[in-house]
């Protein structure tokens, strides 16, 4: 299959990217590199490029002609839109960048795939629209209307457009509800990448909400899996899940939490860190922060009964893999 990719260069998508290069199959990708880390991303990017089978074009999602372009030259089975201005806590500080990202970018994205139209859409969205809705364990069918940062705001209105666009003009889409994914490669604003460079660097560690927030952590490759997985499985009309039949969905749309659904406080994390460095980190204990919501914990049955997969990469474990590709990396 030839597969576009919005986002490249960054995290996940590079992760994804790689998998599916060595499935055999070509990737078109694209990114801005306005990400929390460009040099990062543009080494990540490097490593794609040494696959004849991918290819590449630095664009940004606001430029809708040029993103055309390249979808309309790139003719893909399967569209992955994981671009995004991502992170809940930076949200407010520059909220105009996430609307033009995750919203009019995605509208663009929308718009370009309205005319290429692709077997199948996936678009990356976040535990985060859940907010402050209802109890964790978090269902696809729980409601979505009362997000606590505004990238949970962007990323809730991407997936809405995404249906409209699905109803109207037939395009079949999954959005993918991710969940705090980690591992190497990743990303430099996120708590355990910060966690390890400091307490390497000998600095003490803050912990919002005294360390007792709880998150729903899913190692990189796990959220692989479920992606590849996810890719063949095309959304027909009125096939979203069971739960939600009462809403008489019509349109060939789904979303899916993708997690572990094994939730650890973030002292337990942190308690994995230390037992991967060999070291006892200092930490500041302070309050919870502008747009953090206290509990993440994904019902992932939906994303067992269409794809077979349980995410279970302990967290350990994957702490363990982050440390040691960070120690090679950075040499430290
Ligand atoms: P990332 O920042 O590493 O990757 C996003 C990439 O998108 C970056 O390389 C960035 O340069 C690119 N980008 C941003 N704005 C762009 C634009 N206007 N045009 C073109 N490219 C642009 O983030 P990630 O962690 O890999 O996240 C990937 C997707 O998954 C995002 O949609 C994010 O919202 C979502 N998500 C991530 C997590 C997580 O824990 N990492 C959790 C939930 C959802």
């Amino acid at each position: 299959m030839k597969i576009a990719i919005t986002g490249a260069a960054g995290f996940i998508a590079f992760h994804v990217a790689r998998a599916l290069l060595a499935d055999g199959h070509a990737v078109s990708g694209m990114d801005s590199f306005t990400g929390h880390d460009p040099d990062l991303a543009r080494q990540r990017l490097a490593l794609l490029l040494e696959h004849p089978e991918f290819e590449f074009v630095q664009l940004d999602l606001s430029e809708a002609a040029d993103l055309q372009d390249w979808l309309t030259r790139t003719a893909p089975d399967v569209v992955l839109h994981l671009a995004a201005e991502a992170g809940a806590r930076t949200s407010f500080a520059d909220p105009g960048a996430y609307v033009r990202a995750n919203m009019i970018g995605t509208l663009h994205l929308l718009e370009a795939c309205r005319v290429v139209a692709p077997a199948h859409l996936l678009i990356a969205s976040s535990s985060s629209v859940y907010g402050a809705n209802e109890l964790p364990p978090s269902a696809e069918t729980d409601r979505t209307d009362f997000p606590v940062s505004f990238y949970a705001a962007t990323k809730s209105s991407a997936e809405s457009m995404s249906h409209a666009y699905s109803h109207a003009f037939d395009i079949p889409t999954t959005c993918l509800r991710l969940f705090t994914v980690y591992g190497p490669w990743g990303r430099p604003d996120m708590a355990l990448f910060t966690f390890v460079r400091l307490i390497l660097e000998g600095e003490p560690i803050e912990l919002y909400g005294d360390g007792q927030l709880m998150r729903d952590f899913t190692y990189v490759a796990d959220v692989v899996d479920a992606v590849l997985a996810l890719i063949p499985l095309t959304p027909a009309p009125g096939q979203a899940h069971p739960a939600s039949d009462s809403l008489s969905p019509v349109a060939p749309w789904r979303t899916v939490n993708v997690a572990g659904s094994q939730p650890v406080l973030v002292t337990e994390l942190v308690s994995a860190v230390e037992a991967s460095l060999g070291t006892v980190a200092e930490k500041v204990l302070l309050p919870r922060q502008q747009g953090d919501v206290v509990d993440t914990h994904a019902d992932v049955g939906l994303l067992t009964a269409l794809t077979g997969l349980k995410l279970q990469t302990p967290v350990g474990e994957g702490v363990a893999a982050f440390v040691e590709w960070h120690r090679a990396h950075y040499r430290v």
